[in-house]
């Protein structure tokens, strides 16, 4: 890794004599450090803890408290350890300048000082300072990121026992039931079948749901030029029986023009199906739902709109995360399992497309899945 150039830093310089004191004081501050003195170790270490600077200039030989004892209680406080000191000695016995880096000294300059070697040698520890900070921060980041994660992750994991638990429950109170009072008729055997398994086909869909969005997450869908309508007029052939029985009067309006997007053709039809069902699903008898293909400008839009139940405002920031259901009774009556939208939002995703959501509560919903064209 190259070092690059520092960036000014606040530097406190430490030595009992006033002149050298401001000749490097001159020295920093013309190249646009901001510096601080002191004249004694007392007075630095008062100094620091007031204000924490990004480099010391030390002194060695010092009156009272000298320049080692002063480093030695820089690095000893937690809160102090990393400021880099450089020490500024009249020494130059090897053992006095080897004390200096066994006490956490990181360089000296040796008195007289030679203008341009303190400089260099200052510059040069704020920068590996500046970047070690730099590294920290990223790191910082990091572990943010990787616990947002980790706290996604285990809601998901909740929310999918919470929603596997009620219907397992259910089906095991409805065995021991049978076993106290064993249905009379063959008529309550066939009805206790049917709702045994409706409830292990919720748990059913719950566990496909996981699994299906698992595998758009891993990513690396198979993209392939692809026509376009046919794909939509397949979502409309599926859904049809479902909106005939609700009296939904189900439409597509696309360009006669043929458009072809590099989609995975599978996964893509999956999207339309999700948003088209959907939408017949939160629609009372008698409504319209419409799928639409535009093309605009660079982009292609395909819609879904329909004239029901609609979506409350407060509910749309969560509603492509996985398990949300809209907290409403009419939207609760209907059955789902909260994984169809963010199955959805990740294919789209994958696509590298984009999906939004325009709703009024009690007049319908929108949805609009742009791709790049
Ligand atoms: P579900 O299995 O519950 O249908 P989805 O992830 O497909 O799960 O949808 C999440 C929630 O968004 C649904 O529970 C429903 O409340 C709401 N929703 C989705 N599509 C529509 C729509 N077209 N109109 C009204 N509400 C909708």
């Amino acid at each position: 890794m190259s070092l690059q150039k520092a960036k000014p830093g606040h530097i406190l310089i430490v030595d009992d004599i006033i002149d050298n004191l401001h000749m490097l004081m001159d020295m920093l501050e013309v190249q646009g450090h901001q510096v601080r003195i002191a004249m004694s170790g007392q007075e630095a270490l008062e100094a620091i803890k007031k204000q924490k600077p990004d480099l010391i200039l030390l002194d060695i030989q010092m009156p009272g408290m000298d320049g080692y004892e002063v480093c030695e209680r820089v690095k000893a406080d937690k809160s102090t350890t990393d400021i880099p000191v450089i020490f500024l000695s009249a020494l130059t016995e090897t053992s006095d300048i080897v004390k200096g880096f066994e006490v956490g000294g990181v360089d000296y300059v040796s008195k007289p000082f030679q203008f341009r070697e303190v400089l260099a040698r200052v510059e040069s520890q704020l920068a590996v300072s500046q970047q070690r900070q730099e590294i920290e921060e990223l790191r910082e980041r990091d572990r943010q990121q990787f616990e947002a994660l980790a706290d996604i992750k285990e809601r998901f994991i909740r929310s999918a026992f919470h929603d596997l638990k009620n219907p397992l429950s259910a089906i095991i109170m409805y065995n021991q039931t049978m076993r106290t009072s064993p249905p009379q008729s063959e008529e309550e055997i066939i009805e206790a079948t049917y709702s045994i398994e409706g409830l292990a086909q919720k748990m059913h869909n719950i566990v496909t749901g996981i699994l299906d969005l698992a595998q758009v997450q891993v990513g690396n869908l198979p993209l392939t030029d692809t026509p376009i309508q046919p794909i939509l007029e397949h979502v409309i052939q599926s859904n049809k029986i479902q909106a005939q029985q609700k009296n939904i009067n189900l439409m597509l309006e696309v360009p006669d023009e043929e458009i072809v997007l590099k989609v995975n053709e599978h996964y893509f039809e999956r999207v339309f199906d999700n948003l088209v069902s959907d939408a017949i699903k939160y629609t009372p008898a008698g409504g319209d739902v419409r799928l639409m293909m535009h093309v605009g400008d660079g982009c292609v839009e395909i819609m879904v709109e329909d004239n029901g139940l609609g979506i409350p405002e407060k509910d749309l920031p969560n509603l492509f995360e996985a398990f949300y259901r809209v907290k409403k009774t009419s939207h609760r009556n209907e059955n789902g399992s909260g994984l169809g939208l963010s199955i959805v939002a990740a294919i789209v995703a994958e696509h590298g497309g984009r999906i939004d959501v325009e709703s009024a509560e009690g007049e319908g919903s929108r949805f609009i899945v742009t791709m790049p064209c």
